[in-house]
């Protein structure tokens, strides 16, 4: 594709110029040759529609390999040659990397505030009132009730007037949701409700891989059950820990073609957990779960997980602001 009249000189302290009738240029198109004057920083092509195209295809490509799903086909494509070719037969699951990911977590967040403020601030005893307002804001924006299993959204405390924000699992109800103003009803008064833009929550990065030693503080109880809601744990578990972040929890991150189960491993080194109860009223009764902090020793899945649940919470009752975590490597 060079152009015939295309030429490049090579001066005496090794720079290339390229010369094309009346122009020379430091800056060579990367796929046809041609010299042009750069009009931004990035600029790799002369231009040219053709030249432009095959730009383009190309960082398609690029942006293909890098996607989670081609990089865990590579993953399972080198486990399957090893297992053939190498002596070892058997994975050493405290060796697994974490999972590769997209750059964002599924959905999205939105900051709430509310107008007039309620007269008493709204703490976890009372999120009812706002887990209320949110499901019948959600219902009228989106036209969505509650799923049967697990909720659409987590509460998050949030650094604001209100103090409260929501993260929504689901794109088409956060995009609904986002940047609006509707009239709503909480603790029985009637407000106006804002949303601020869609927040994208952008997925933990683990770099490392092997044991590492994280802490885990609580900032509001969690509540995990093992059987459905009738054995609620009081303290800290290293397996309900594990199964809280290794069954659904996987499948609405959307990484369980990603992430393999079995291999994450999670251990209690020591902890300092309390049994909390937390009246909710009304309907919903009173919330059993642990507080306090534990020390676990993971490999790169189990603490990209924890991350995760760093993020969106951990456990059930996250739409009423229960699971609120802390996990920083120790
Ligand atoms: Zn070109």
């Amino acid at each position: 594709m060079r152009g015939a009249d295309v030429t490049q000189e090579v001066l005496d302290d090794g720079t290339t110029v390229c010369h094309d009738g009346d122009l020379s240029s430091l800056y060579a198109c990367e796929f046809c040759g041609k010299p042009f004057s750069p009009r931004h920083r990035m600029q790799r092509t002369c231009g040219d529609d053709v030249c432009q195209n095959r730009r383009r295809y190309q960082n398609k490509r690029a942006s293909f390999r890098r996607s989670p799903v081609t990089q865990s086909r590579a993953r399972a494509r080198n486990a399957r040659w090893s297992a053939v070719h190498r002596s070892c037969k058997k994975r050493q699951p405290w060796l697994v990397g974490p999972p590769p990911y997209y750059e964002y977590l599924p959905g999205g967040g939105v900051e709430l505030d509310v107008r007039p403020l309620p007269r008493w601030p709204v703490e976890l005893r009372n999120t009812r009132g706002l887990h209320g307002m949110i499901t019948t804001m959600v219902k009228e924006l989106a036209g969505v009730g509650h799923r049967p299993r697990w909720p659409r959204w987590t509460l998050v405390p949030w650094p604001g007037r209100f103090g409260w924000g929501v993260y929504f699992w689901e794109d088409e109800i956060v995009d609904v949701v986002a940047d609006k103003q509707v009239e709503g009803e909480l603790f029985a008064r009637h407000v106006t409700i804002s949303t601020s833009p869609r927040r994208r929550i952008r997925a933990p990065k683990v770099k490392r891989r092997g044991r590492m030693k994280v802490d885990l503080t609580t900032i509001t109880p969690v509540t995990i059950t093992s059987d459905g809601r009738s054995c609620p744990h009081i303290e800290a578990t290293a397996d309900s820990i594990r199964n809280s972040i290794t069954r659904e929890f996987v499948n609405r991150l959307g990484a369980e073609e990603f992430l393999e189960r079995d291999m994450v491993r999670l251990e209690m080194l020591s902890k300092q957990t309390f049994k909390a109860t937390v009246p909710l009223g009304g309907k919903y009764g009173q919330v059993i779960g642990w507080e306090g902090s534990c020390q676990l020793e993971v490999n790169a899945p189990a603490l990209w997980l924890l991350k995760c649940a760093g993020l969106v919470g951990l456990g059930s009752r996250t739409a009423f602001g229960f699971g609120r975590i802390r996990v920083s490597e120790l």
